[in-house]
């Protein structure tokens, strides 16, 4: 069975020392790793204080983005191995307003996920439709092509292990938030490109989130269904008393 898993995206909010108060505030009220994994992405500036913090806590650790290259000329980029130095699980790749607003290509995504894996931890992989594109009946197309250039060349067993997030871009911030029948539709279109692209049993394991004005009040609805095994959260993952509802969703 799938661990269903709640990731937080703080974006470009917090501090450091907002980031310790929120971890001290959640810590004792996390879910068992075994039944629900909490995660939360933070800016690569809060990351030592979201460490520190999060440390002998069920509280794992996500960057919101990293370069595909280890060290070098990048100015301003952040490396896979630093992060994963300091003990990083997760890093968010692909998010559409990376997409948007710097840029990147499904080919970097894909350099990124391998990266991601080359330096032992795990990348969630966004993906999502503009409202134009699911308007003109693209959405299925668009977000099956996006996973399955990101994808290239990674194994089964590293595809089994790693995290896909559907969120659908006219959602994301909106406070509209797909329902949930569309948002199982689509997963499992992406749970079937898996299948398609690899066998059965690593779509069976691959665990798929929707993300888009995921709250406390819809949570439990989106993850009853079949192929949702979690959520990538913005807004309602900033502020501890709505991350524990979201992440104590079947308690
Ligand atoms: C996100 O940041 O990926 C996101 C889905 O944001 P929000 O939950 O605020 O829509």
């Amino acid at each position: 069975m799938r661990t269903p898993i709640i990731a937080g995206n703080w974006k470009m909010n917090k501090n450091p020392k907002e980031t310790t108060e929120f971890v001290n505030a959640v810590k004792d009220q996390l879910p068992e790793s075994s039944k629900v994994e909490s995660v939360i992405g933070a800016p690569a500036v809060d990351l030592q204080a979201l460490l520190d913090a999060a440390k002998g806590t069920n509280l794992k650790v996500a960057a919101e983005n990293c370069y595909f290259e280890d060290e070098g000329a990048f100015t301003g980029e952040t490396s896979p191995k630093v992060l994963s130095e300091m003990g990083v699980d997760y890093v968010i790749i692909g998010h559409s307003e990376r997409r948007q607003y710097f840029g990147e290509t499904d080919e970097d995504i894909n350099k990124k996920a391998k990266a991601v894996f080359a330096n032992n931890m795990l990348p969630i992989i966004c993906c999502g439709e503009t409202l134009d594109q699911r308007e003109a009946g693209q959405t299925n197309e668009w977000v099956s092509g996006q996973i399955t250039n990101a994808l290239k060349g990674l194994s089964a067993d590293q595809v089994a292990s790693l995290v896909i997030a559907y969120e659908p871009i006219w959602a994301i911030g909106t406070g509209k938030t797909a329902s949930s029948d569309q948002a199982q539709e689509v997963v499992h279109v992406l749970r079937e490109t898996v299948a398609k692209l690899y066998d059965q049993t690593t779509a069976s394991k691959v665990r798929i989130q929707y993300g888009g004005s995921v709250k406390p009040a819809n949570v439990k609805e989106l993850m009853s269904k079949e192929d949702i095994d979690g959520g990538l959260v913005g807004g309602a993952s900033m502020v501890p008393e709505s991350f524990l509802e979201l992440v104590n969703f079947n308690a």
